[in-house]
C-alpha cells in the first residue's frame, strides 16, 4: 500500500541509550519509489569463495552444520582471510570469523526457512560459547552486512563474528540502560516504541530514535542477556520473528542494503538485556551525522511501524 504523507513539524528526540535524532518529515523518498526486486548476484558460483565445492579457497573450517536429510553443509564457519584481529597479534589480539548462512549462492537471509535461520542462530551461539572460553576475549560483535552498500565485500550471504579484548563504549552504554529498572524490560509498555508484531517471547518494533529510517528492533520480552542463554524453543521463536522482520523489510523496501546488529551481553557478565537491530541503509549518513553524531531521519518511527504493520509478511 502507498505510504501516508507526513506533513507534521520536525522534532528532536533522545532515547535511553543517549541516541539523538532530528525528525525532519516531509523530505522522504517513499518506499513505493523503490524497486521490489531481488538484486542479481553477479559472481559466478565457480568463483565464489563461499560456495560448496570451493571450501579449499577459505581458511580452514572451524565448524559446520550438516543435516541428515541434505548432502554437504547447511552453514559453516572459518577465520576471516583478512582479519581485523588475530590471536597471534600482540597489539590487536582477538578472533575474526565468517559464518556462511546457506550453501545457496543466490539466496538472501530473508529467503531462508525459519528452520535454516534457527540453525544459523544456533551456530552463532555455539561460536559465542567458544569465544567465551578464551578469557582475554571480553566481547564478541556479531553483525551482518547485506549487499555492498551495507559493507558486504562478497555477495554470498554471510555474517561476521569479531571476538575482542575489550567491551566497546556503546555496549557499556547499553549495560547502563539494563540496570534496574531495565529500559528494555519496560519497552513493551512504552508507547514511544511503536509495535509491529510479537510472538510469545519477542516483540518487533521501531525504536523511538531510529539511526536509519525504517530501523527495526527485536526485543525479548523477558530479561535475557544473549542467544547463548536461550533453549532451542526460544531460539526458534527468535528465528521466526527475525524471518518475519526480514521478509517484511525486503518486500516493503525492495531488498535494501542493510545490517543486522546483535546487541548481546559481554562475556562473563550478568544483567544484560539483549536486542537485535536491523538497519536498512536507504539513507546515507552525510556530513551532519558524522560531525554531530545526531541523526536526521525523514520518516517517523511510528509511521514506519504503521507501514510495516499493514505490509507484514508472515
Ligand atoms: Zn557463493
Ligand atoms: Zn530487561
Amino acid at each position: 500500500m502507498a505510504a501516508k504523507a507526513d506533513s507534521s513539524e520536525g522534532e528532536i528526540r533522545e532515547d535511553f541509550l543517549g541516541r539523538v535524532a532530528i525528525l525532519a518529515p516531509g523530505r522522504a523518498k517513499r518506499p513505493h519509489d523503490f524497486k521490489a526486486e531481488v538484486p542479481k548476484k553477479t559472481t559466478p558460483k565457480s568463483k565464489c569463495f563461499f560456495c560448496p565445492g570451493n571450501e579449499n579457497l577459505t581458511p580452514p573450517e572451524i565448524e559446520r552444520t550438516s543435516l541428515p536429510s541434505k548432502k554437504g553443509w547447511q552453514n559453516r564457519v572459518f577465520s576471516n582471510k583478512f582479519p581485523a584481529l588475530n590471536k597471534g597479534w600482540h597489539r590487536a589480539y582477538g578472533m575474526h570469523e565468517v559464518l556462511v548462512e546457506t550453501p545457496e549462492h543466490s539466496k538472501t537471509l530473508s529467503q531462508l526457512s525459519e528452520n535454516e535461520i534457527f540453525l544459523y542462530l544456533k551456530m552463532a551461539a555455539k561460536r559465542l560459547k567458544a569465544h567465551a572460553k578464551d578469557k582475554k576475549i571480553k566481547y564478541t560483535s556479531i553483525f551482518k552486512n547485506e549487499w555492498e552498500a551495507a559493507g558486504a565485500s562478497l555477495e554470498h550471504t554471510h555474517t561476521q563474528l569479531v571476538g575482542m579484548p575489550f567491551v566497546p563504549p556503546y555496549v557499556k552504554q547499553q549495560q547502563k540502560a539494563c540496570k534496574k529498572p531495565c529500559h528494555f524490560c519496560s519497552i513493551n509498555k512504552n508507547k514511544k516504541f511503536p509495535k509491529i508484531y510479537s510472538n510469545s517471547n519477542f516483540t518487533l518494533l521501531c525504536p523511538y530514535v531510529s539511526k536509519y529510517k525504517y530501523e527495526l528492533w527485536i526485543v525479548p520480552k523477558k530479561h535475557i542477556g544473549s542467544i547463548v542463554d536461550m533453549d532451542d524453543k526460544t531460539l526458534l521463536l527468535l528465528a521466526q520473528i527475525l524471518s518475519i522482520a526480514l521478509k517484511t523489510q525486503d518486500s516493503y523496501l525492495g531488498y535494501p542494503p542493510y545490517n543486522i546488529l546483535f546487541h548481546l551481553s559481554p562475556h562473563h557478565s550478568k544483567g544484560f538485556h539483549m536486542h537485535l537491530s536491523i538497519t536498512p541503509r536507504i539513507a546515507k549518513w552525510a556530513g551532519f551525522e558524522h560531525q554531530t553524531g545526531v541523526i536526521m531521519n525523514s520518516v517517523r518511527p511510528e509511521i514506519a511501524a504503521e507501514e510495516y504493520k499493514v505490509n507484514l509478511i508472515k
